[in-house]
């Protein structure tokens, strides 16, 4: 390892690694807490080639490598399993171009998602993907992901916004994929890299598609006695033919967990839940479009709808729901913020039964979620150096999967697979799926030395797809 270590700092000099036990524990984790293990080193490049450069002395070292951008990703995708090294992009933050004719920018991985946003709204533009984590994430992390967030609804996860991607390759050579332009010949190589989780290589250059802010929004609150009447009118506005921005259930846990917190919305605390929903589009269309969706959601049972008034209020409406996790930090050591996805119709009943589930195993369980999209968010509060209760949580996490997949859902919307549902990948895909997908990632990682241990349930699938790979063999499953 000193021979590496050696090599690594002459490529990003001595501030740009990172070996003390002190500084790798922060690299520990991701957002997902439970799942833990230590580098072997940390290392910050500053452009791609040192990140090349690094990836290269890695191999020649025989020591795998994970990419990482802010670590605030949810499924433990950016640790490195088998004393890897980490290689994060957060120095390679600038933004390269900004081309406000042809709507496209060209950025590297480290840039953090709101930053982009901010640096063309100059231009009427915005970048339309928004985690709620977007004052701290950033793009690489985005692209590997396939995040979504609260605007997922109407303009699409992170994939309908990639053009081209530079990546270097897990031999260390750096490649382009995808056009500036959309029309791409050949394989569509960036829908495989992108929600790729880091496993197929680094990104060191992404080519953005911008959008047209639009010329108005209108952003309504709807106070609803319980959860499933605020489904029910989500239901009702997508089948009225209305497209909005964003439809976010916050539910009655949350809103109490909110309004103790500094994130306080002024949210009514006896309100079974509350229905955000975003409207944008031409002003002249907006007014109809306000009083439609009042209606439908004093006919599902809201007691109150209020429109914000002015950009404060639209604020203030948002804070409960960016404001979610931070006031959830307050509740316990850790929060695990779970994610799959149901047909929109069956909301009702599985939510009643995700918190049948959380009572049963007798834990804290809120709900926050992408309502328009059908994306659930059960949030438990635990004590993860409590072990009965890091089991009952485990335990609830998996049952609320097979409940969704049984409902007709998929496990993941947008936190990806990681460390974490590694194991309940079979619940959606067969062997042959599983060993399809192997030899994708083998055509990129013939070795097995790119965030190895990650989406797949056993080394089984990896090492039958690829018998000669180094890597995938040495990473414990469990
Ligand atoms: C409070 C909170 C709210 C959140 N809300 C949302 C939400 O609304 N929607 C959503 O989708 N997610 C959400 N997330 C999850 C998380 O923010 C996203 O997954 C985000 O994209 C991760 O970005 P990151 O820079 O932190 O990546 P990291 O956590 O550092 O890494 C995530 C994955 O990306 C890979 N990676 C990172 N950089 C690169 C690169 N340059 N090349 C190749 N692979 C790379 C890593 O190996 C890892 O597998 C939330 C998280 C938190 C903590």
């Amino acid at each position: 390892m000193s021979g590496l270590l050696a090599a690594l700092r002459e490529i990003v000099g001595a501030d740009g690694l990172l070996a003390r036990p002190e500084d790798l524990l922060v690299y520990e984790a991701d957002g997902l807490t439970m799942h833990g293990a230590l580098p072997s080193a940390v290392v910050l490049p500053r452009d791609k080639m040192e990140v090349a450069r690094a990836v290269r002395a890695c191999r020649a070292h025989g020591v795998p490598f994970v990419p990482r951008g802010a670590g605030t990703g949810l499924s433990g995708g950016a640790i490195a399993l088998d004393s890897g090294v980490v290689i994060e992009c957060s120095r390679m933050n600038r933004i390269l171009r900004i081309d406000p004719e042809n709507r496209v920018a060209v950025v590297e991985p480290g840039v953090v998602n709101a930053e982009l946003s901010k640096a063309v709204a100059r231009h009427g533009l915005f970048y339309a993907p928004d985690p709620s984590s977007q004052m701290a994430c950033t793009l690489g992390g985005n692209v590997a992901e396939n995040s979504g967030g609260p605007h997922t609804l109407k303009y699409g996860t992170t994939t309908q916004h990639v053009l081209a991607l530079e990546l270097v390759l897990p031999d260390g050579e750096l490649v382009r994929v995808g056009a500036a332009s959309g029309f791409p010949a050949g394989y569509d190589l960036v829908g495989a890299v992108v929600g790729g989780e880091g496993t197929l290589g680094i990104v060191t250059e992404i080519t953005l598609r911008l959008s047209a802010m639009p010329e108005r929004a209108e952003t309504l609150l709807g106070i609803f006695p319980d959860v499933v009447s605020a489904c029910r009118a989500v239901g009702a506005i997508i089948q009225s033919g209305l497209v909005p921005a964003a439809l976010e259930i916050v539910d009655q846990r949350t809103i109490a967990a909110v309004e103790a917190s500094v994130y306080a919305a002024g949210l009514p605390t006896d309100a079974g839940a509350v229905l955000l929903v975003e409207l944008d589009g031409p002003a002249v269309a907006l007014g109809r479009q306000v009083e439609r969706v009042r209606t439908l959601a004093l006919e599902a049972g809201a007691r109150e709808v209020a429109v914000a008034r002015d950009a404060a209020e639209r604020a203030r409406f948002w804070r409960a729901r960016k404001g979610a996790f931070g006031a959830m930090g307050r509740l316990a050591p850790d929060l695990y913020v779970h994610d799959a996805v149901v047909p929109r119709n069956k909301l009702p009943e599985i939510l009643e039964r995700v918190c049948e589930i959380g009572d049963r195993h007798r834990l804290r369980l809120s709900n926050v979620f992408h309502a328009g999209d059908g994306n659930l968010h059960p949030n438990i509060s635990f004590d993860r150096r409590d072990a009965d209760e890091l089991r009952r949580v485990i335990e609830a996490g998996e049952e609320i999967l097979r409940v969704c997949v049984e409902a007709g859902g998929v496990i993941s919307g947008e936190h990806g697979i990681g460390t974490e549902k590694r194991a309940y990948l079979p619940l959606v895909f067969s062997d042959a799926d599983l060993g399809a997908m192997c030899r994708l990632r083998a055509a990129f990682d013939p070795d097995g030395v790119c965030n190895p241990g990650k989406i797949f349930p056993t080394t089984r699938f990896c090492m039958e797809a690829n018998p000669k790979a180094r890597g995938y063999g040495r990473v414990e499953f469990t």
